[in-house]
């Protein structure tokens, strides 16, 4: 198979390249060994757009955070995602910690971060009332925002794919080799040529990395692992800001924090692991979490908790990103070690990367670029005038599937119809909510599943849960007795 530009990896990074790339003039594909976009990191962190403090002056993180986070509010609201601009709160819990936030307000003010201030006891905890009484001070940052990663994801793709972007799951990049003046791509799904690739492999992009680069530039990523407690909607939220405690070599550290959607999340850890895959959560790492999150939030209470998860960043050894034309090697480019900030960056990647590829192939822009495809308003944000009149315009928007978030079969429908639309239970879930509320889909995934058969014209028992390996359902009841009575 062939086309002009190859992305590798449809995670937040690559489809907000493919995106960009869809402005111009070429065939773009974006390969992805996972069922769906964002199955990587970009499905599972904090969701913050960060100010862009905690970035080293200087460097491509700060560089690609402050740029990405000015962009977010004018491009969610673009592309229908949820964004909250809620500012964030780094606490220090002693005199000795002053100092921290001190070096942190005066590196983000070098990054070109606003508003950034410290923000004495009286005011911080009128500010927020349920913060521990010890706190003595804070870093406050007013740009700080929140965001639906994955929805993010969804619809830079979306967007990608309306402009004419390919997308082609299920398939792992195995192997890269230049020859006659084309990239050779060896996939576990067959092989395609292309002019150029873009590695945004997430963990994985080392490897691509390595194998095409010149002698000397190699890169090396770091699997780190942040485990998190995710807790019920609570009927007034105890944080209205992102609450940070002062941070550590290894990152950010562990939060309290409202989610766009109005749960709170703890976490995460930073664990170094072996594995990139290996997304568990330990009992070890949630009773850090509980501990640690209890300094900022004394009255904490884990009785809310509905779900835990992990998600692991693609730390680069060097700890700065790798984004650019892959050194010693002809029409490749790589955004690569992006950890966080790489959400907050994502849009700004896209746009810089795209620009260097554009220019680096001598492309031009398309005569038409088509708007990202309307994300209409969902349900269970409408009041009820709004309602009556969705049930009046589609009768399965009378129909609650998802009775803990109210998702309607009409909505889930829709996703699934996306141009990038949902193929798995997962995927439905992470479109729509269903499923993601205190039951976690304990009543509505049956009912999910069968709208999925109907929609992908595919029997119930190759429906998934998140790709191959994960159906749900071996066979029918009558298969079984007859495969029985053949024994
Ligand atoms: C715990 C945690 C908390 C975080 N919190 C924040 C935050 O609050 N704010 C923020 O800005 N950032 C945050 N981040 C960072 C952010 O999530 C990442 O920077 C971002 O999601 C990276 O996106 P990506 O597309 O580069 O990588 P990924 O989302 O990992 O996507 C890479 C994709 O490449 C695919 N792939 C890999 N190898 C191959 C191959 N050989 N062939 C085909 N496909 C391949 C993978 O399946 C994956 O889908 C956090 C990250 C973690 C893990």
């Amino acid at each position: 198979m062939k086309t002009d530009i190859i992305v590798i990896g449809a995670g937040v990074t690559g489809c907000a390249v493919a995106r960009m790339l869809s402005r111009y003039e070429a065939d773009v594909t974006v390969l992805e060994r996972g069922c769906d976009c964002a199955e990587g990191a970009s499905k599972a962190n904090s969701g913050i757009v960060h100010a862009g403090f905690d970035a080293v002056p200087g460097t491509k993180k700060a560089l690609y955070n402050v740029r990405g986070a000015e962009m977010y509010e004018a491009l969610t609201g673009e592309l229908g995602v949820p964004y909250r601009r809620n500012g964030a709160l780094v606490v220090a819990f002693s005199e000795e910690e002053r100092p921290v936030l001190r070096e942190l307000l005066e590196q983000g003010e070098r990054n070109g971060v606003k508003e950034l201030r410290i923000v004495e006891k009286d005011e911080l905890h009128a500010l927020e009332p349920n913060l521990n009484p010890e706190a003595v001070c804070a870093l406050y940052a007013p740009t700080s925002g929140l965001v639906s990663p994955y929805e993010m994801t969804y619809a830079l793709a979306d967007h990608a794919a309306v402009n004419g972007v390919r997308f082609v799951f299920d398939t792992n990049v195995t192997g890269l080799r230049r020859e006659d003046g084309l990239w050779h791509v060896a996939t576990d799904n067959g092989e395609w040529e292309a002019r150029a690739v873009v590695n945004c492999a997430g963990c994985g992009a080392d490897t691509l990395h390595n194998a095409i680069c010149a002698a000397g530039e190699e890169i090396h990523i770091i699997p780190r692992r942040g485990q998190y407690d995710i807790l019920d909607h609570p009927d007034a939220e105890p944080f209205a800001r992102t609450m940070f405690q002062c941070p550590s070599k290894m990152g950010k550290g562990i939060l309290v924090a409202p989610t766009v959607h109005r749960n709170v999340l703890l976490g995460p850890t930073a664990e170094d692991i072996d594995d990139e895959r290996d997304n568990s959560t330990t009992a070890e790492g949630l009773s850090e979490v509980s501990r640690v999150a209890a300094r900022t939030w004394p009255a904490i209470s884990l009785r809310t908790v509905i779900t835990n998860f992990s998600g692991v960043r693609a730390h680069e050894a060097k700890g700065d990103f790798v984004i650019g034309a892959v050194p010693g090697a002809e029409m490749a480019w790589e955004a690569a070690g992006i950890e966080s900030p790489g959400l907050s960056a994502a849009p700004a990647i896209g746009e810089a990367l795209a620009e260097m590829i554009a220019e680096g192939m001598g492309l031009g822009k398309k005569a038409e670029w088509k708007p990202a495809p309307a994300r209409p308003k969902p349900f269970n944000e409408m009041n009820e005038e709004e309602r009556a009149a969705a049930v009046a315009a589609d009768p399965e928007n009378g129909h609650i599937i998802c009775r803990c978030e109210v998702v309607t079969e009409a909505e889930i429908r829709a996703a699934i119809r996306r141009p990038v639309g949902a193929k798995t239970i997962d995927g439905v879930k992470r479109r729509t909510r269903a499923g993601m509320g205190r039951c976690q889909g304990g009543f509505c995934s049956p009912r999910v599943a069968e709208i999925l058969a109907e929609e992908l014209r595919e029997p119930l028992t190759a429906v998934t849960k998140d790709g191959h390996g994960s159906e749900l359902l071996v066979g029918t009841v009558h298969s079984a007795m007859e495969e029985a009575a053949q024994a």
